[in-house]
């Protein structure tokens, strides 16, 4: 039988680094030292349930958008689609699995966007907005 918490350690690390995730901010912010972090990878202890999930989490959130709020990108979209709530949503969809658009009218949901641009060129955050409407249109 496959050594289970070798496998999940080895994939926890490939992950980890293919996200750009170090050591320390993994340990950090799930709060175990690195020297337990380093056993789970390595398949030495296993990983009970509740840090696999807080490790999961840490993991998606580095995928989430860093959406201030600001609102200069839905001052300029000739759809006056309110993005940052739009983006709030694709965010929990990160946590959640899953996409909920409601109340959102319609003609304001993403797949009313142009791809014009005028809200990535105002974006301080830089967050790829275009991309993200395309995908959240085709769910
Ligand atoms: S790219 Fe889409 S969301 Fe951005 S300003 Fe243009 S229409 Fe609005
Ligand atoms: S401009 Fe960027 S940071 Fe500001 S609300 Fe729009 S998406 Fe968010």
């Amino acid at each position: 039988m496959d050594n289970i918490p070798m496998l999940i350690g080895s994939r926890i690390r490939l992950y980890r680094q293919a996200k750009k995730i170090s050591l320390s901010e993994l340990s950090e912010r799930i709060h175990k030292s690195k020297s337990t972090l380093s056993k789970y990878e390595n398949g030495e202890i296993s990983m009970d349930v509740e840090t696999l999930f807080d490790v999961a989490k840490v993991m998606n959130l580095r995928n989430t958008l860093s959406c201030t709020g600001c609102r200069y990108c839905a001052d300029r979209c000739p759809q006056e689609l309110d993005i940052p709530q739009i983006v709030d949503r694709y965010n929990k969809k990160l946590y959640t699995g899953k996409l909920d658009l409601s109340g959102i009218r319609e003609e304001k949901l993403p797949a009313s966007c142009i791809g014009c641009g005028n809200c990535e060129a105002a974006c301080p955050q830089k967050i790829k907005i275009c991309q993200m409407m395309e995908e959240l249109s085709k769910v």
